[in-house]
């Protein structure tokens, strides 16, 4: 079976890259002639661990091809899969469908036999009726089904997530189209992994529900992690306690700057545009929408107090930028609230990160881009923490106090404890615990002069 998938983003890299590993022959257009270009080289555009040893391997067997030229694609395809953006529409809650629709008429001139034409973009009720309607009408002549198929991949354990998912979504609207799909899911229905076939609507709901909850669990720990750091109670201890209680588990309680990234601010927005439309505006979801935002616009206030009364002049070493680690992402970063903030009220921020300061460049103007991140902090008043990467949490705390003018550290994602501060020279804020742990007694830290001389 041919499989053209569309958008040859994170999640259409993946999605072909797995496909074409379980066995068929996945062709992967994109409009970006200079991706393509790159992918054809062999060099994967995106940071997603995994992603390029799996795609090589079904490139090199010739089950997996690039082009840029979508009608040529999708020519002798039994399966369009549209995975293009669907960004906040400018201005509005609501998706963004244009790059969408624009794929769905792209395919329905190009198909060429039974297709059907599957949308794995996150996409609003009602899409996969429209985009019936939309084929119906470019092509009346076309044989063709839609199925809703929203994808729940998570980035930086992309390709695991795919090849092994908790369960498959399918919105269908005829035998034909779940006879093909069930086609297209064998090989993890062969592996036990629940398909679960729906409505279009019920698919389509299921995405932005799953997201908003996730989303709401973060958005909530972050609240109970503010309410610890006033009543002197520690979060990690507190996320413990509840999540091993079963009912609620371990998952996204860590709290955190809010959350980022390509997905959850968009789709609690799309969630809450979708709600109000039905006529049943979402209060839970609109609130955490307006709670994260708030916790980000306040990231440059815990710096300011963190270091003192103002930054004008002063150095800032930001470590890790991404949205979360092992992704390259930039899409809604905590680091896109702050540092231009930082920078506003007159600080020079020097940043680093392991993969994403080339995505970032041309988002962060004005950054000092460093090598490691010793020299992130070098000459600093503080070290800020915003992405959770393993190679921070080996760093050598001494030697990075050393760096610094003073050893102040803002750690927004608990990658250390406590245990970890001590016998270090450094001031620790982190999120959701006891402020100012650390080796210097709190009455000292009010004088900067006296946490100047530790350097
Ligand atoms: P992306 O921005 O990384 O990739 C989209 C790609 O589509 C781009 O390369 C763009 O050039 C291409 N494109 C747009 N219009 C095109 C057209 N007409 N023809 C050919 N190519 C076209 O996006 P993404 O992060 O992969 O997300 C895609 C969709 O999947 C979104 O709806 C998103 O919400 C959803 N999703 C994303 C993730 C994630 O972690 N990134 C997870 C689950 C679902």
């Amino acid at each position: 079976m041919k499989i053209a998938v569309v958008g040859a983003g994170y999640v259409g890299l993946v999605s072909g890259a797995c496909f074409a590993e379980f066995g068929f022959e996945v062709v992967c257009v994109d409009k970006d002639p200079e991706k393509i270009r790159r992918l054809r080289l062999g060099e994967i555009p995106i940071h997603e661990p995994g992603l390029d040893t799996l795609a090589a391997a079904s490139q090199r067997a010739g089950r997996l091809t690039f082009s840029d030229d979508l009608a040529a694609g999708v020519r002798g395809a039994q399966v369009g899969l549209i995975a293009v953006g669907t960004p906040t529409r400018r201005g509005e809650d609501a998706a963004d469908l244009a790059f969408v629709m624009e794929a769905a008429r792209q395919i329905a001139l190009a198909m060429d036999g039974f297709t059907v034409v599957v949308t794995k973009s996150t996409v609003p009720v009602g899409t996969a009726r429209m985009l019936a309607a939309l084929i119906r009408e470019t092509r009346p002549d076309a044989d063709f089904e839609v199925a809703a198929n929203p994808e729940f991949l998570r980035e930086g354990s992309a390709v695991e997530d795919f090849l092994r998912p908790d369960r498959v979504v399918v919105g269908v609207d005829s035998p034909r189209a779940r006879e093909r799909m069930e086609r297209l899911y064998r090989p993890l229905m062969v592996r036990d992994v629940p398909v679960l076939f729906t409505g279009f609507e019920t698919a389509e709901i299921i995405k932005y529900a799953a997201n908003a909850f996730l989303a709401t669990r973060i958005g909530f720990i972050n609240e109970i992690a503010d309410i610890c750091e006033e009543v002197g109670a520690d979060i990690a201890a507190v996320t413990r306690g509840m999540g091993l209680d079963r009912r609620i588990g371990q998952h996204y309680l860590q709290p955190g700057p809010g959350f980022g990234g390509s997905c959850f601010p968009k789709d609690t927005r799309a969630l809450v545009s979708i709600s109000r439309e039905a006529g049943v505006p979402s209060r839970i979801v609109e609130s955490v929408v307006a709670a994260n935002e708030a916790r980000k616009e306040r990231l440059v206030d815990r710096v300011t107090a963190a270091v003192g009364d103002q930054l004008s002049g002063l150095r800032i070493g930001v470590l890790g930028v991404a949205f979360k680690a092992d992704t390259d992402d930039m899409r809604e970063a905590a680091a896109l609230s702050l540092v231009p903030a930082l920078q506003a009220r007159g600080a020079v921020v020097q940043a680093y990160d392991p993969v994403a300061m080339k995505a970032a460049a041309a988002l962060l103007p004005g950054v000092v881009w460093c090598t490691d991140a010793y020299e992130a902090v070098a000459g600093a008043e503080a070290a800020v923490v915003l992405t959770e990467w393993n190679e921070f949490r080996g760093l050598d705390l001494r030697r990075l106090a050393a760096a610094m003018r003073r050893p102040v550290m803002i750690d927004f994602r608990n990658i250390y404890s406590p245990a970890d501060i001590e016998r270090t020279p450094f001031v620790y804020h982190s999120v959701g615990r006891p402020r100012h742990c650390g080796a210097i007694p709190a009455d000292e830290l009010a004088s900067p002069r006296r946490a100047r001389t530790l350097t």
